[in-house]
């Protein structure tokens, strides 16, 4: 009797903690009679599946939506009259920098002015650490927008192997780097993320990322990559990409697909019909892409063999790169003067060639022990377009706050006004799908990503006959226009060209799940 009276205390008991795991006391499913609608009327619904436009209205009722339909709004409700706009998801960033960002900015202005609800960070091998320290405080100082993480392969790597990190790593350093994967998972991780083409990671081996993959895999997460190689190697790349993606059976999500040098322009038809046979054969493959023709990265990237001071190397690098004409330098701390010019031009300056003013850059950068960052213009149309026209391509940045690539600030509404309204590639619905219910495919988020009743009211607004981007090389931070209203979590976060101040952000885990901070405290 004693002990089910103790047993029926400790059930009521977790019911209430379990209570407050899901719906913590800001939670406005606490006050429910107080909550707030919102009936968004005359809208034009992309509903983020792909269905074609319908005109519709939609209710918010706190943060979630709560009705879709021809039905009237009642008396005492807000009203917001869409004018015939589209109302779709908010869009999802799957691959966004913008980790330091958010402490500096927590408004995301550059995020938000673009319809981003959502932005995960972690990506290219490189990620906060320890985890869950990083997503507490998140959740402590919230954002405009929601947050998820990837644990990155290169921080966990460098973790186990120090500074000796220039070789294989053993056995051993493997088991370690897996079961700090696995720790990650725990503290709130959504997958892991390689960046095989950069420094660190480039010393690892397909069996150490495999092992690594596997655990995140065992925790619900997926496999997110830059591949390591996106030039005259990409099938090879690609080929290991889909062994680790078998070997440790965990989806995979392949980062910024490319083909990235002249010996593979024009290629894209080949490395999509690679992936489309590794899908057939059950392989959950999903890439992203975003709407440039250009690259952004350090200026040691482009050598593969890294043999940065030989000039065989380095001339034939330049060539595959589409010539030192093609490599912008946009930053260099040693020499400040170099930004805003090319290789080319800089070489054409001080009377020596190309490959020598490769070699000075690199010099001049390793005296600092720094690198130049370069914009590379080395993808082609054709290629692009046919990356965007794959069902299993999404959009994605690949920038964040403070990017100084226009992708930072213009992806987005780029995608909806040049390759939906100008170039016709894409339909509206389609593109949209791309932006919203894909991504969170990818993540596992049954709740966000479209709009149905009992979904958070992650919302954007957008005129499609004016929606683009302004951002340039020159100015990268330039807000697009035509995204006239943001909702996250059913809270105004931009409204006609102005952030509202509003930071509704949640923090979010492994399939959506909201940072179980609640449950921690207990
Ligand atoms: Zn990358």
């Amino acid at each position: 009797m004693l002990l089910r009276l103790g047993l029926n205390v400790i059930r009521i008991l977790s019911s209430f903690f379990l209570c407050l795991l899901f719906f913590p006391p800001s939670s406005p499913v606490f006050s429910q009679q107080k909550l707030q609608s919102l009936v968004i009327i005359n809208a034009q619904i992309a509903d983020g599946t792909g269905a074609p436009l319908r005109k519709a209205n939609l209710r918010i009722t706190g943060s979630h939506i709560t009705r879709i339909g021809n039905f009237k709004p009642s008396k005492s409700e807000q009203i917001l009259d869409a004018k015939g706009l589209v109302l779709a998801p908010g869009f999802i960033d799957i691959h966004n920098h913008s980790t330091r960002g958010l402490d500096s900015d927590p408004l995301a202005e550059t995020q938000i002015a673009q319809g981003i609800t959502s932005l995960i960070i972690g990506a290219d091998g490189d990620s906060p650490w320890p985890i869950q320290p990083w997503l507490i405080a998140r959740t402590e100082n919230p954002s405009s927008v929601n947050v998820a993480v990837i644990a990155g392969h290169a921080t966990i790597r460098k973790l186990v192997m120090g500074e000796d990190f220039r070789r294989a790593a053993t056995p051993e350093e493997v088991a370690k780097m897996a079961t700090l994967t696995a720790h990650a998972m725990h503290e709130g991780a959504i997958g892991l993320s390689s960046g095989l083409e950069y420094y660190v990671a480039s010393y690892s081996n397909t069996d150490e990322v495999a092992a690594m993959a596997a655990e995140a895999g065992k925790a619900g997460g997926f496999y997110m990559t830059h591949i390591r190689d996106e030039g005259n190697k990409s099938f090879e790349a690609l080929k290991e990409e889909i062994e680790i993606g078998k070997r440790a059976h965990i989806p995979i999500e392949h980062s910024h697909i490319k083909v990235s040098t002249t010996a593979v322009w024009g290629k894209a038809p080949e490395y999509i019909a690679t992936i489309n046979d590794a899908r057939k054969h059950g392989l959950d493959f999903l890439a992203d892409c975003y709407p440039y023709e250009a690259w952004h990265s350090n200026i040691k990237v482009i050598m593969p063999d890294k043999q940065y001071t030989n000039p065989e190397s380095v001339e034939k690098a330049l060539a595959d790169t589409g010539g030192p004409e093609s490599v912008l330098v946009t930053e260099f701390k040693p020499n400040p003067s170099y930004a805003g010019h090319t290789v080319a031009d800089l070489a054409k300056a001080n009377n020596i060639s190309g490959t020598e003013m490769y070699i000075r850059i690199i010099k001049e950068g390793d005296a600092w022990n720094t690198e130049a960052s370069v914009i590379g213009t080395s993808m082609i149309e054709s290629d692009i377009k046919a990356f965007y026209q794959q069902p299993w391509v999404m959009v994605a940045s690949d920038g964040g706050i403070n990017s100084s690539h226009p992708r930072g600030a213009g992806t987005f509404p780029r995608v909806l006004g040049v390759y939906v309204r100008e170039k016709k590639w894409l339909t509206l619905p389609e593109a949209i799908r791309k932006m919203t219910s894909l991504p969170a495919k990818r993540l596992g988020w049954k709740d966000r990503g479209t709009l149905k009743v009992g979904n958070f009211a992650d919302l954007v607004l957008f005129n499609p006959d004016t929606v683009i981007d302004h951002s340039t090389f020159e100015k990268p931070f330039e807000l697009p226009t035509g995204i006239e209203k943001v909702f996250v979590n059913g809270t105004l976060t931009w409204d006609s060209g102005h952030s509202t101040g509003a930071k509704p952000g949640a923090v979010l885990t492994v399939a959506g799940k909201p940072m179980r901070k609640y449950f921690q405290l207990l």
